[in-house]
């Protein structure tokens, strides 16, 4: 303990920091105090105090691997983002499994280990494409990561199939792990408000519940700076730190604030680097069962993605050889794995490649 938080007059605040410095879970009218009362500093240091607790060889990992967006044929319009067409509009695309393989190919050669794969709500690939495609790239023996819980639910509609059924379908064709894509907030006033065709809330922790119970790792994210309130933020932690419990089968958080540039919602204000790195921090602090949490370099730049390693991050991600949703909202960072160690060392940690299992490579 340091002084710094002993000599502090609001004693609920001093003792939430005890309680969380000696490992207590906190509570979600604790979350609501820190999140209120609590200065920048003070939730750098709680956040900063978990990882090294959890993280004690100062190593920050990242993994090499590529974004690949399928189509960008979309029958949702999420109101918050700038990467979709419609079915209806012209210029959209659906890769050719030739592209695909041009693609995983590049990403080998730079000692990549696997792809993201992800793309829009297409209106009508019937479920046994997605399988041939998994098939398909599984020939190269990389590691897919791919489809969002929207796009599972989206398959399971379309197929007519339960979501168990299009698992085991996409498991036995090669999917390999599930990216935490479409959680936005796991509320469905902000859901309907913001993306009313997609899945709600509880089916996306539902096609997660499900993927963890057929043996999938699975990653979690939040975007969040739009529209959603103080306790919609923590009923979206709230609710992946319960099903965490369950499962255990979440291997990270990755929480980014919301780029409204060429969205429908262009005009709110971008989260400042002081909203993000305090949302970091409450996210450390508040899940206490995920053993990964990610900064985001992609929408905030390398210095502060350096600057998250201190309020809680101990992994910085990917480095998207190829990365399409966030640079159609505008937002361009570009990152080389050298310059991912560089920036790590720099911080005084060891830099490490892993794999999406956080094993090191
Ligand atoms: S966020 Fe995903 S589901 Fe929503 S419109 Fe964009 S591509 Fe479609």
């Amino acid at each position: 303990m340091t002084g710094r938080f002993e000599d502090m007059p609001d004693k609920r605040l001093r003792d939430i920091h005890e309680n969380v410095l000696a490992g207590v879970r906190i509570g979600d009218e604790e979350y609501l105090y820190l999140e209120e009362k609590g200065g920048l500093y003070d939730l750098g240091f709680l956040a900063n105090a978990i990882r090294e607790r959890l993280h004690p060889e100062k190593q920050v990992t990242y993994v090499i691997d590529r974004n690949i967006n399928y189509t960008d044929i979309c029958i949702s319009a999420c109101k918050f983002c700038a990467f979709f067409k419609t079915p209806e509009e012209k210029g959209g695309y659906l890769l050719s499994f030739a592209e695909l393989a041009a693609k995983i190919k590049e990403t080998q050669e730079l000692g990549g280990t696997q792809i993201l794969l992800q793309g829009g709500l297409h209106p009508d690939q019937p479920l046994a494409y997605y399988e041939e495609m998994l098939r398909f790239m599984k020939k190269t023996g990389i590691h897919v990561h791919g489809f969002s819980p929207p796009e599972i639910h989206h398959f399971s509609l379309l197929s007519g199939l339960s979501l168990r059924e299009v698992l085991e379908r996409l498991i036995a064709a090669g999917l390999d792990s599930i990216p935490g894509g479409g959680a936005e907030i796991l509320s469905d006033r902000v859901r309907q408000a913001t993306a009313p065709r997609k899945c709600t809330a509880d089916q996306w922790l539902e096609v997660m519940e499900e993927a963890h119970g057929q043996g999938l790792r699975t990653t979690a994210t939040m975007m969040f700076g739009h529209i959603e309130t103080v306790e919609e933020r923590l009923e979206h932690l709230r609710r992946l730190r319960q099903l965490q419990d369950r499962t255990g089968g979440f291997t990270a958080f990755i929480p980014w604030p919301f780029q409204p540039d060429n969205t429908l919602l262009a005009g709110i204000e971008k989260t400042t680097a002081m909203g993000y790195l305090r949302m970091l921090a409450l996210s450390r602090i508040y899940l206490d069962n995920f053993a990964n949490v990610q900064a985001s370099w992609v929408t905030q730049g390398p210095k502060i993605a350096q600057l998250s390693l201190f309020f809680g991050a101990n992994d910085f991600g990917s480095t998207m050889i190829e990365e399409n949703v966030v640079a159609a909202a505008g937002v361009s960072f570009r990152l080389t794995e050298q310059e991912i160690r560089r920036l790590v060392t720099d911080a005084g940690f060891t830099p490490c490649q892993r794999r999406m299992d956080y094993t090191l490579v």
